[in-house]
């Protein structure tokens, strides 16, 4: 299989990771008529650290995961196309395409190829060849994978600006009803050692100049939305308590997009992505971060989702009447 195949499958198997603000555009060049394409394979936006909007190739090392997490197209028991890059592959192909101009920085991904030891050594070579051999100075954004060795996780920072590792889904019992390898403990993990490095890592350099940078970015998650019966009201204090105990840049809410039917699933008949939902926990995220909401404020155990119709700063307002105008 050459890389170019390769690319095509690993690509498409990285669109279902929505933590870096991947625009979503699907808009082809229509015919011949007019320039551009906005679905070149792989090309995502995100936001940098200063906020500067910088396009990234998005793609997995692997999709050939040992893990079977049900809601995912990558799943082992899943009958679908596999490719692995070697690191040299990988490398080679983001600096080509960064020299062309296509891109500014590279989100690297993978499923569970072996070990999580096993594909945290095939991303951090890819990173080492890029920084090392290259001297690739664009962004990158790796997610450490759960479950790998702390030194390799620390490893992988260094060459980061940005980590995330994804929380999956809103709660212990669903991760072990939809994803019986992983756990709570061991994603959380990674996430405490992550926060703890950048932290000494800012410590440090406004010590000593030479310090080493540990993911200045920062870090952030993301969380699949409608696979299970989590309210509003879980997912929002889950946000809440990541955001004060790990100073996470973004959590990220990922509608689910069923790709299979599975008892333990929504009925894939008529279902349709629940897209206002995800819009109403970015608003209510808003709240949190910028204009010092609780969690508790918003919703409680009586009304512990979101109307659809009013969004939940309009809600907040109409449920204390005593207020207004304030
Ligand atoms: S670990 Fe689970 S969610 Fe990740 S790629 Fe493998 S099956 Fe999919």
């Amino acid at each position: 299989m050459d890389v170019y195949e390769k690319l095509k499958i690993l690509a498409d198997a990285a669109k279902y990771d929505a933590s870096c603000s991947s625009s979503g555009v699907d808009r082809s060049e229509n015919d011949g008529v007019g320039i551009g394409t906005a679905c070149a394979a792989g090309i995502c936006h995100s936001f940098s650290a200063d906020g500067r909007c910088i396009s990234l190739l998005k793609v997995l090392q692997s999709n050939a995961c040992c893990y079977d997490c049900t809601y995912c197209t990558n799943r082992r028991s899943n009958d679908r196309p596999r490719a692995t890059f070697t690191p040299r592959e990988l490398a080679d192909l983001t600096i080509q395409f960064y020299r062309r101009n296509y891109i500014e920085g590279l989100f690297l991904s993978s499923a569970v190829w072996r070990s999580p030891d096993d594909t945290c050594l095939q991303m951090l070579e890819t990173l080492r060849i890029l920084r090392k051999e290259y001297y690739f100075r664009g962004y990158i954004h790796v997610k450490a994978i759960p479950g790998a060795d702390a030194r390799l996780t620390h490893q992988l920072g260094l060459f980061a600006d940005r980590m995330s590792v994804n929380i999956e889904l809103p709660s212990e019992q669903s991760l072990l009803r939809l994803a019986p390898d992983k756990n709570k403990q061991a994603i959380l993990r990674p996430m405490g050692q992550i926060h703890e490095e950048i932290h000494q890592s800012k410590h440090g350099l406004v010590r000593y100049r030479h310090a080493e940078r540990f993911a200045p970015a920062g870090q952030s998650t993301q969380m699949i939305i409608g696979a299970t019966n989590d309210s509003d009201y879980q997912i929002m204090k889950l946000s809440e308590g990541l955001y004060q105990k790990y100073q996470l840049k973004r959590v990220y809410f990922s509608a689910y997009i069923p790709v299979m039917s599975h008892p333990n699933l929504p009925a894939r008949e008529g279902f349709r992505p629940p897209l206002l939902r995800e819009h109403r926990l970015y608003q209510a995220d808003w709240l949190l971060r910028f204009y010092g909401f609780q969690a508790d404020e918003l919703l409680d155990a009586e009304h512990p989702n979101f109307h659809p119709l009013i969004d939940p700063k309009a809600n907040w307002a109409l449920n204390r009447p005593a207020l207004f105008p304030v």
